[in-house]
């Protein structure tokens, strides 16, 4: 295929999400024709993917079509493919489809899914969150469990519905493990005949020895002390060491839970593997200094698919802001570039790191300045809600924040999408 029939210099940036989209965004006026390739029509924000899967927010007022997105720029093609690999050689994308899809700059920013550290036979009974189907997978399987415990006269098959199990205390596990107690303890007792809710018991088990293992200490002190007081269970320091359609076994412990959600690894998309480049134990591509690929100066790789080290010499983190950041980078890179200028190196900035753990309660670690509490939460919504792309989905999430905030409402608990073959 050859989509583009301009001899203008061709960019073809592979995903759209934080990076891809930014990179895109980033070139505009720059004089290029850009191809902005995504194996989905929409652009995720991820972030609040946890609020999808618990019933809080629609799938909607997270995610937004990429053409739409992109509707007033000419200078962009979209197309809706999945990228199977990339001929360096002939500087070509190969599509699923069989054709390929020609380049003069390659910006690979496809993301990364969640990893079973060698047991992917685990996946069916512990799904991850890193999709809108994942999401809605899982809110169909917690809304479910509740379902069939209303009608389950069996004590022990009924306990086992009503245990929701969380592996990993990570902000998203720490997200869903305060989330799903709440759902328990405040929006769905009075809707049910048979069972108390209150009774459910959400535990959050972690194979390190704290939760939000990247927050400073007190933070994460402060989170374990929230999350038990809303009633989660947190285990720390057990691995999980099995996982089956029954429950979890971690140390010397057997538990019961029809409800298993992984919260734990992450694994690099393959772009290091299309190229044979070096990447690390996840699979992250390990770029230059500029974001390029080794041996490959035309091609960049940024956001989740990479790994390099920040102004401290730790890795740069794979949260939102990193990927947005090197995408405007790298726009900045081929502009240089085609001005016949040099780029310094790429620079992180490290903003700070935000969690929720109840409908009042977050923390937020800017270094310096450290904050929990309703107005580490306050803080922490309004900065959810300014990076929502569009005025309705503004709206639309911050009324549905307060409602829950003060009535214990969630709007979306519907059973109407997500995977059957992993349901129960
Ligand atoms: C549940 C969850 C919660 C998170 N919470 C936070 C948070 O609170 N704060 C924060 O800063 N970060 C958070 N993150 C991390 C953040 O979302 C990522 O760091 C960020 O999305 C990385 O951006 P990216 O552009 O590298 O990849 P993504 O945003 O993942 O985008 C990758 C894109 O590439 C596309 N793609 C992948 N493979 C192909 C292919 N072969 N062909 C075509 N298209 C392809 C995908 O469809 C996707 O659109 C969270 C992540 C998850 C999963």
């Amino acid at each position: 295929m050859d989509v583009s029939t301009s001899s203008r210099h061709g960019v073809v940036i592979v995903g759209a999400g934080f990076g891809g989209l930014q990179a895109a965004f980033g070139l505009s006026g720059a004089g290029v024709e850009i191809t902005l390739v995504d194996r989905r029509n929409h652009h995720l924000f991820q972030p609040l993917l946890y609020q999808v899967a618990t019933a809080s927010l629609a799938t909607s007022e997270i995610a937004w079509p990429i053409r739409h997105l992109l509707s007033d720029r000419r200078d962009v093609t979209t197309l809706f493919a999945t990228v199977i690999g990339v001929d360096a050689d002939s500087k070509c994308v190969q599509l699923d489809d069989g054709s390929a899809l020609p380049y003069d700059t390659l910006v690979l920013a496809t993301g990364a899914r969640h990893a079973y550290f060698g047991h992917d036979e685990w996946e069916p009974f512990a799904p991850g969150l890193k999709t809108l189907e994942d999401a809605t997978t899982l809110r169909r399987r917690i809304l479910v469990a509740f379902e069939r415990a209303e009608r389950e006269s069996d004590p022990e098959r009924r306990a086992a519905l009503l245990t929701f199990v969380i592996i990993g205390a990570g902000p998203t596990g720490v997200e869903l493990a305060g989330t799903i107690a709440e759902l328990a303890q405040d929006t769905l007792p009075r809707d049910f005949r048979n069972i108390d809710t209150h009774k459910t018991r959400v535990v959050l088990i972690e194979a390190g020895p704290r939760v939000l293992a990247g927050f400073a200490d007190e933070l994460s002190t402060y989170a374990l002390n929230s999350l038990e007081k809303i009633g989660v269970e947190v285990v720390l320091g057990q691995a999980v060491t099995e996982c089956t359609a029954d429950g979890v076994v971690y140390g010397d412990n057997k538990l019961d839970a029809r409800t298993i959600i992984w919260a734990a690894g992450v694994r690099a998309s393959p772009a290091a593997e299309w190229l044979n480049a070096p990447a690390d134990r996840a699979g992250r591509l390990q770029v230059l200094p500029d974001l390029t690929v080794p041996g490959h100066p035309d091609i960049f790789a940024i956001g989740d698919t990479i790994t390099i080290a920040g102004p401290g010499g730790d890795p740069v983190p794979g949260i939102a802001p990193a990927a947005k950041q090197q995408g405007r980078y790298v726009a900045g890179v081929i502009r240089a570039r085609l001005a016949g200028r040099t780029s310094p190196p790429f620079r992180y900035k490290h903003a700070g790191s935000l969690a929720q753990i109840g409908k009042r309660l977050a923390v937020i670690d800017f270094g310096r300045i450290k904050l929990r509490g309703a107005l580490a939460w306050w803080i922490w919504g309004i900065a959810h809600i300014y990076f929502l792309i569009g005025v309705r989905n503004r709206l639309s999430v911050a009324i549905n924040w307060l409602w829950i905030y003060a009535r214990d409402q969630r709007a979306a608990r519907l059973i109407t999408q997500g995977s059957s073959k992993v349901g129960r």
